[in-house]
């Protein structure tokens, strides 16, 4: 069973969403599995206070690093991955999710408020990963959608094993566009390849609609992609 521990002052946001649909079954069924932690709860005074003005000043709180600590440290030690969700933090990618789905599971931590005491994340070695180049209010919402994106790689979670392996960055391509039913939508009909039957020339336009869609859009996907490519049909060099 693969097992996620969410640490956050907001233990109710979970598993929230998650309860739903693929998510939600996988977890009744426990094929995963989602414990979230209150930090609070290990906070020591009678105000149960986890966050504190910053050293130097400035605007906010900053979340203290020993209730955190507190908090970590109560968490089973093993070797599942230790994240932090943060805006400063590695962007997530789809290669570091199949990696995250492919292992024990994860331990997450949400900050909130003007983040952590970087002491923590030295201290308890944390993996900052980050959603995108925005700032949301909290961790919470993109532990979600981290967790989300791991649980439905997991096995038998999806219903074609097929559709993650021809997905967008599966090889690090965009999806090429879908179509259905009707054939005709507001004078507009579905390219004719794709009714043809002619399963060779479909796959040829979709890998083409992919590239060209890649291009278009992510040049950096496009260049990474190209490079690949080109490594690989390289004859191998005998030296
Ligand atoms: N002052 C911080 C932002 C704090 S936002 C800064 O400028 O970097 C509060 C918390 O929300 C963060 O500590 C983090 O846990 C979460 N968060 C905000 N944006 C995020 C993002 N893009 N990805 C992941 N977590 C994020």
């Amino acid at each position: 069973m693969w097992r996620a521990t969410v640490l956050t002052i907001f233990p109710d946001m979970f598993p929230g969403p998650l309860a739903q649909s693929l998510a939600g079954k996988a977890l009744t069924s426990r094929v995963w599995s989602l414990d979230s932690v209150d930090i609070r709860a290990h906070a020591t005074d009678k105000h149960r206070t986890v966050d504190d003005t910053p050293a130097g000043g400035g605007p906010g709180m900053v979340m203290k690093a020993d209730v955190l600590a507190r908090a970590l440290d109560a968490v089973p030690h093993d070797t599942r991955a230790r994240l932090m969700m943060s805006p400063r933090g590695t962007r997530l990618t789809q290669n570091r999710v199949a990696e995250l789905a492919h292992g024990l599971g994860a331990v997450i931590v949400c900050a909130r408020f003007e983040g952590v005491d970087e002491r923590l994340i030295k201290a308890r070695r944390m993996e900052e990963v980050s959603l995108g180049d925005f700032v949301l209010s909290g961790g919470e919402i993109a532990a979600l959608a981290l967790l989300d994106a791991c649980v439905r790689l997991l096995p038998g979670v999806m219903g074609r094993e097929a559709s993650a392996a021809e997905e967008s960055f599966a090889d690090g391509l965009l999806e090429y566009p879908q179509y259905t039913r009707p054939p005709v939508f507001e004078g507009e009909p579905i390219p004719e390849i794709l009714t043809s039957g002619d399963h060779k020339k479909v796959k040829a336009w979709r890998l083409a609609e992919a590239e060209r869609l890649t291009a278009e859009r992510r040049p950096d996907l496009w260049q990474a992609y190209r490079a690949r490519k080109s490594l690989k049909n390289r004859p191998e060099s005998k030296g």
